[in-house]
C-alpha cells in the first residue's frame, strides 16, 4: 500500500507541529485548522480507518484511545471540553487513508455536525 502523507510524517519525512507523541501515537496540529485547537492523533500501529478496528488487537485501540486523552489534556482541554472525530470513508469524506482522530476545541462547537 502506497505511503500517506501520515506514514511520511511518522516516519519523520515530513515536518509536523506535534504537540504529543509517546510509544503509541504521534498528535500534531492540522495544517488547515477548524478550530482554535485542532489536532490529528495518529497510531503508530497503521490502519486505514476506524472500520478496521475490529481485525486489531483491543491493547492496540486502547493505547490509540488513551493517546486521544493524553493529547486532549496537553493542549489543556480537559475542563472546557472537546470532541473527538473520525472521518469514515467516502461519505465522511477521508481523506487520508490513514486512521486519525481530529480533536477539536478551544470554543464552543456545534451539534450536529454538517
Ligand atoms: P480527513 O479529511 O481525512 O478526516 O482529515 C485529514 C486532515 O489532514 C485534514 O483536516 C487536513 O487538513 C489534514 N492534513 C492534510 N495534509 C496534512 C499535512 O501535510 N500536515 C498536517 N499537519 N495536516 C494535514
Amino acid at each position: 500500500m502506497e505511503d500517506t502523507i501520515f506514514d511520511k510524517i511518522l516516519a519523520g519525512e515530513i515536518p509536523a507541529d506535534t504537540v504529543f507523541e509517546n510509544d503509541h501515537v504521534i498528535a500534531f496540529r492540522d495544517i488547515s485548522p477548524q478550530a482554535p485547537e485542532h489536532v490529528l492523533v495518529v497510531p503508530r500501529n497503521r490502519m486505514t480507518s476506524i472500520a478496521e478496528a475490529p481485525d486489531h488487537d483491543p491493547a492496540v485501540l486502547g493505547h490509540f484511545l488513551q493517546g486521544i486523552a493524553l493529547t486532549a489534556e496537553r493542549l489543556g482541554l480537559e475542563e472546557g471540553g472537546y470532541r473527538v472525530v473520525f472521518n469514515t470513508g467516502r461519505d465522511a469524506q477521508q481523506t487520508v487513508a490513514y486512521i486519525h482522530a481530529h480533536i477539536l476545541g478551544g470554543r464552543k462547537l456545534q451539534w450536529p455536525p454538517g
